[in-house]
């Protein structure tokens, strides 16, 4: 994977760069709510503008389904970057066509250009090579920094990549490069926590996962699942009974593999899914039937240390406990302050990706101590099923 060439490899003075970036921010009345999305591609877009590229951007923006919707336009997000980077950013009504290949031409190096949301055009998503022509037309080269929309072969994430010469940004250079130190050829021993609610969402992941790393640590509502499996009580526990076969194969190729797979020994138990709900914490094996296990208990907490002290590589996607919902935030918070404390002391690598693990880790004040936070989302998720995403092999 780590097979691609960045800004380092080209001159592109002069040169009429296609920058595609993830600008999808939330927005609240007509504004831009959330920058994190576009400082995200600031330096790449300094940098080239520096270098004397001339800079066009081109982002998609919600699901205007192939037809243009003034209420998905880009212009405020435009307005948005131009802020941010200090710089004039000239807002452009389409995409491709006579106004996009005027305002290219009148470009001069260093300029900075947003096209319109790519989605106006079925094209996009339908990756259109028709679409993808008319898109290169205004291009010399392809930059592509939005790794979160990589795991789909769009027009503007796959196939401008097979027309013109393409590299990675600098925002995907630190994600593929994050990514593969985590399991690509990471460090061992290996460490992977996965949490979350449910084992259906992520059986991939786990499958991918066992055959990767050296430890996997099965926490949240999918561990019930696991505990079911083996013949465990879960009382009135999220689980998927459903799926305890499945469960059980995925702890036969984990043996296989020769993964250790942790699971909770003692867990914290309420007896209804709300916050301060009066809780205890017991032995796995004496969950009631009124019991609802909401986080991972103390002893857990000992075992999952003893691993975190012995790896070299820490992968995490989903949280241990109901975090939401004060103090089963206990387990996932007091596990994501000792992954931080590790990286701070440069024992381990970290690496953590998924929304609700995000939010948990920012609730625990430590997601700037990981070593990266993947943002990408479903991207994220399909590279730890272990899928090789097509906007990223289209830059090999
Ligand atoms: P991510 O978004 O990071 O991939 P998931 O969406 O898979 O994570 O899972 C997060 C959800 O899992 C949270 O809403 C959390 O409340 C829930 N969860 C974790 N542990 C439990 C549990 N023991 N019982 C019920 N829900 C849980
Ligand atoms: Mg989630």
């Amino acid at each position: 994977m780590a097979n691609f060439k960045t800004l380092d490899d080209v001159e592109v003075r002069g040169k009429r760069v296609l920058l595609r970036v993830d600008l999808n921010v939330p927005m609240k009345d007509g504004k831009v709510s959330d920058v994190t999305r576009i400082t995200r591609v600031t330096s790449t877009i300094e940098d080239l503008s520096n270098a004397g590229a001339r800079v066009i951007m081109l982002a998609h923006f919600g699901r205007p389904k192939g037809k243009r919707v003034d209420a998905m336009s880009l212009a405020p997000v435009a307005k948005a970057s131009a802020e941010i980077i200090a710089r004039p950013v000239t807002f452009v009504t389409d995409c491709i066509g006579d106004i996009a290949t005027k305002a290219v031409d009148a470009m001069q190096d260093g300029d900075i250009v947003q096209l319109e949301n790519t989605r106006f055009y079925p094209g996009e998503e339908s990756n259109d090579p028709d679409f993808a022509k008319a898109l290169a037309a205004n291009g010399d080269i392809f930059v592509n920094d939005a790794f979160s929309v990589s795991h789909r072969a769009h027009a503007t994430s796959e196939g401008l990549a097979h027309i013109l010469p393409a590299y990675a940004g600098r925002s995907m250079e630190a994600e593929l490069n994050a990514l593969e130190s985590a399991l690509g050829t990471p460090e061992h021993p290996v460490v992977a926590v996965v949490g979350g609610a449910k084992v259906s969402t992520k059986l991939a992941l786990l499958g991918n996962l066992v055959a990767k790393v050296d430890v996997l640590i099965i926490g949240g509502g999918m561990a019930n699942t696991f505990l079911a499996a083996e013949g465990k009580p879960v009382g009135k526990s999220l689980c998927e009974h459903d799926l305890v076969d499945t469960a059980r194969e995925i702890c036969t190729t984990a043996r296989e593999q020769g993964c250790e797979i942790l699971l909770p020994r003692d867990v914290v138990v309420a007896s209804e899914f709300k916050a301060h709900a009066p809780s205890k914490t017991i032995s796995a094996e004496a969950v009631a039937s009124d019991d609802m296990i909401l986080d991972v208990g103390s002893a857990t907490l000992g075992e999952i240390a003893i691993r975190f002290e012995a790896a070299k590589t820490i992968v995490w996607n989903g949280p241990l406990g109901a975090f939401e919902l004060a103090p089963f935030d206990n387990g996932t918070v007091i596990a994501a302050r000792h992954v931080a404390m590790l990286t701070r002391a440069g024992r381990i690598t970290s690496v953590a990706g998924g929304g609700d693990t995000l939010a948990a880790l920012n609730q625990a004040g430590v997601a700037q101590d990981f070593s990266y936070i993947s943002t990408a989302g479903g991207a994220f998720l399909e590279w730890l099923e272990g899928k090789d995403l097509p906007g990223v092999k289209a830059l090999a």
